[in-house]
């Protein structure tokens, strides 16, 4: 059984990071998905905990789909949940340096136990990113186009909020 963990800050969670969870459930038996608890709380829109819920929210009826949070070393979520695959998603070239520094890290620091995937996402999702999403809205501009309904109407809640 082929166990995969897709770590991100998912802030907020976009059409773009569902398209590479979907991936990764048709192809492997289960998947974990690992959201960052960034401290720097400030610069965060959705806290740790409504990350959370969102993401339990838009999945839970989908089994082989577990959603943990993590602070530490990502190997080391991995290690304990016994999975040897990160996925990664690559947008394109501007994502690929990163993300190989990202590879090297975790092979040195698991001793090569914990290797890294990349899928990419359909062309559609390309260019889609949180930052964009957040720098839309706050424009005060819909970005009902670059999430799922469930996190769109979030982030009005969330906006009403943080207006009011
Ligand atoms: P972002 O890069 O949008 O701030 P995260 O830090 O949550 O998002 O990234 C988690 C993973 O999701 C990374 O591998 C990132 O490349 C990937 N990802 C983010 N947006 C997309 C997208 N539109 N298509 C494919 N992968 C994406």
């Amino acid at each position: 059984m082929t166990k995969v963990i897709v770590p991100g800050s998912f802030d907020p969670i976009t059409l773009g990071h569902q398209n590479i969870i979907e991936q990764a459930c048709y192809l492997f038996d289960e998947v974990i998905i690992a959201i960052l608890n960034n401290h720097n709380k400030h610069s965060s829109f959705f806290k740790v905990e409504e990350r959370i819920e969102i993401v339990k929210q838009l999945y839970e009826k989908i089994n082989k789909i577990r959603v943990v949070t993590f602070d530490g070393a990502l190997v080391d979520l991995a290690i304990l949940n016994e999975c040897k695959i990160i996925i990664r998603g690559l947008r394109g070239l501007s994502d690929l340096d990163y993300e190989i520094q990202l590879a090297q890290v975790n092979n040195d620091l698991s001793n090569n136990k914990v290797r890294t995937m990349c899928l990419f996402p359909d062309i559609q999702y390309q260019y889609l990113s949180s930052s964009m999403v957040k720098g839309v809205n706050a424009l005060d501009k819909s970005v009902e186009k670059y999430v799922d309904p469930i996190v769109y109407k979030k982030i009005l809640t969330k906006r009403r909020n943080i207006n009011e």
